[in-house]
């Protein structure tokens, strides 16, 4: 297991499965987060990067008009393999200050149930030429 550092939180991380069946959903706004997650800051990156995660594939993701149209508020979690050493754990319908930390665009936790979870919510631009439909 090997340990990484992330913010106020320690992971011990293990290699991850390889999921070969994963389909990746069509609909506007998952293009459009797998776009705008082709482009993220440096900080951002180094996020994914350490936990060895494609932003691209989150294992769920939703999606909800954002505050300026035309963004996006997306979010949902990326499971990984592995545990939370230390740091508090997030429950995703408990979010507090102590429990999340913001990096870059993103406001993440650690939450720690049967698997362990990097969730997120994030606000990401809409790059696409078709509009969002609601
Ligand atoms: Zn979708």
């Amino acid at each position: 297991m090997e340990e990484r550092t992330i913010g106020k939180w320690t992971i011990g991380l293990k290699p991850r499965l390889s999921r070969e069946r994963d389909i990746l959903c069509d609909c506007l706004y998952c293009l459009n987060f797998r776009k705008a997650v082709k482009d993220l800051n440096e900080q951002e990156r180094r996020l994914f990067d350490q936990l060895s995660l494609d932003p691209a594939r989150p294992d769920l993701l939703s999606d909800f008009p954002a505050e300026s149209f035309p963004e996006r508020y997306y979010l949902g979690h990326y499971e990984l393999a592995g545990q939370l050493l230390d740091g508090p754990p997030a429950a995703s319908d408990h979010w507090t200050d102590e429990n999340t930390e913001t990096i870059g665009r993103f406001r993440i936790g650690f939450s720690n149930g049967s698997k362990l979870r990097l969730e997120f919510e994030t606000v990401l631009p809409w790059l696409l030429s078709e509009p969002p439909e609601d």
